[in-house]
């Protein structure tokens, strides 16, 4: 076959594609952009993007997870979104990345967001936990429409995409799930959109939906989303005091029954603690230990307030918790105590939970506040780093039981890559990596973000949503839904 090998010219911060033209294949250039055949444009179930069959990235310092050495002047070949060769090797592709001496890492993984709440920031600030969701999260989560959630995903998709987050699992609310799945989807990112449940008025009554009903309505979302290749379902009983125990426990049911993961809050506040205690007699972990909420298939976020019995639980069953440390930072909630349960053996992923309580949906962020708040209570030597960088990636992959999958740049798993700026002033010099991307990195140090093979973000720009039109149409269905609301 002949090779001519031509353009370089995407003026990419500090990162370059260049094209390998077959003759044999059938690219054209317009305007000097690049198009790829039957590839950009619509493609799928809506979905946009720079996708090609085979992807090498070179001249990189590949880090293939956070417990291995960088490789100098590395390669990765790419292959049907999945990555065909790792290390220092030659080769051809059909589409070269010059990754400039640049970090070429797994993407980054967040267990516990809200994407529905994105479009709620800074509605609500400086609030206890429990009238903060009563007066202001609730209300507006029961007034969204189709499209109010459309654009509060899509407005999360575009802060994770640019920021490296190529997988996440969501807390949605519990209505028009179906809409953030389709707008996903049309992102390219990967995720677990986890349906709400809500059963209890005593939470709050314009969100309760009988356990029946919100049960047939996942059986509609397996329907339409069970096949997807890069999303899934997951039931999420909303946290002890806005559900009854047989809710929570059909729940899990459910799910067991369909492979489905589990998805709740628990032990975020003393005063939820204090609530469970009360009605059920029952530590809350313990609570809900005892109707089914346990195990490895069940996301926990938060436990920050834990007894040293609901540890051993957790410990035993191997139940997963989900860390989030600028909300519990920004809602007085404490500091989860993470050291400690890496110690025994749980495993820990982050999030950034709802943009109402942390404003950010920033996986750098999250590293960056997991190490730092550790320190003053267990001294400076506790989570280092790599193991900040491990819960962030293999953690993640783990919990959401895409393990196989992601989380670590191997051959054979999907090609959820970042490629992060050492250019960047805060890092010049240091080639302590994990150091760099904890530390010293932030968000908007993403150069390039590739998921499943297909290139998100590039030169600044994401190349599955068109950002002018998603201001615009956020800003003006923000606006509608404050008014649903009634909140000003
Ligand atoms: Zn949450």
């Amino acid at each position: 076959m002949e090779w001519i090998e031509v353009f370089i010219t995407k003026p990419m911060k500090n990162v370059r594609i260049e094209v390998i033209l077959s003759v044999f294949n059938t690219y054209t250039f317009v305007l000097g952009k690049l198009h790829l055949n039957g590839v950009v444009g619509k493609n799928g179930a809506g979905e946009r993007g720079t996708a090609v069959e085979e992807l090498l990235i070179r001249n990189a310092m590949v880090w293939p997870h956070a417990g291995a050495e960088v490789i100098k002047d590395g390669s990765i070949l790419i292959r049907d979104g999945r990555i065909a060769k790792i290390g220092r090797f030659k080769a051809r592709a059909e589409s070269v990345v010059d990754a400039e001496g640049n970090l070429v890492m797994p993407g980054l993984i967040q267990t516990h967001i809200h994407l529905c709440q994105t479009i709620f920031r800074g509605a609500a600030e400086d609030l206890q936990l429990l009238p903060w969701l009563k007066n202001y999260i609730w209300p507006l989560e029961a007034s969204h429409d189709p499209a109010s959630i459309r654009a509060s995903a899509l407005l999360s998709c575009a802060e994770l995409i640019r920021g490296g987050t190529t997988a996440f699992m969501s807390f949605e609310t519990v209505r028009h799930t179906e809409h953030a799945f389709q707008a996903v989807a049309e992102t390219g990112l990967m995720g677990i959109l986890s349906h709400c449940l809500m059963d209890e008025s005593s939470g709050y009554g314009p969100l309760a939906v009988a356990t029946d009903d919100a049960l047939a309505y996942c059986d509609d979302l397996l329907e339409e989303w069970e096949e997807h290749d890069r999303l899934r379902l997951a039931v999420a009983p909303r946290f002890a005091l806005a559900c009854t125990a047989a809710n929570m426990r059909e729940a899990a049911e459910y799910a067991r029954d369909r492979g489905l993961l589990l998805h709740t809050h628990a032990s975020e506040q003393i005063p939820e603690v204090e609530l469970v205690r009360e009605q059920t007699g029952l530590f809350n972990i313990e609570y809900l230990d005892s109707i089914g909420l346990s195990g490895p298939d069940v996301c926990l976020a938060h436990c920050v307030h834990t007894e040293t019995h609901e540890r051993d639980l957790l410990r035993e069953k191997d139940t997963r918790v989900l860390h989030c440390p600028s909300t519990n930072l920004k809602l007085g909630s404490g500091v989860a105590p993470i050291p400690e349960y890496l110690d025994m053996g749980l495993t820990i992923s982050i999030g950034a939970d709802g943009a109402p309580c942390n404003n950010r949906l920033d996986a750098f962020e999250e590293m960056r506040i997991a190490g730092l708040v550790q320190k003053p209570r267990l001294g400076p030597e506790c989570f280092p780093a790599k193991e900040v960088v491990k819960v962030a990636t293999e953690g993640g992959a783990k919990t959401l039981w895409w393990g196989d999958e992601m989380g670590r740049l191997d051959e054979g798993m999907r090609a959820n890559i970042i490629i992060v700026d050492q250019n960047a002033i805060s890092v010049v010099g240091s080639e302590n990596y994990a150091a760099n991307v904890v530390y010293g990195n932030c968000a908007s140090d993403v150069l390039m973000t590739i998921v499943n093979g297909k290139i998100l973000f590039e030169e600044g720009r994401i190349t599955t949503i068109d950002e002018e039109e998603l201001r615009r149409e956020a800003r003006k269905q923000r606006k509608k839904l404050f008014e649903r609301a009634g909140i000003a």
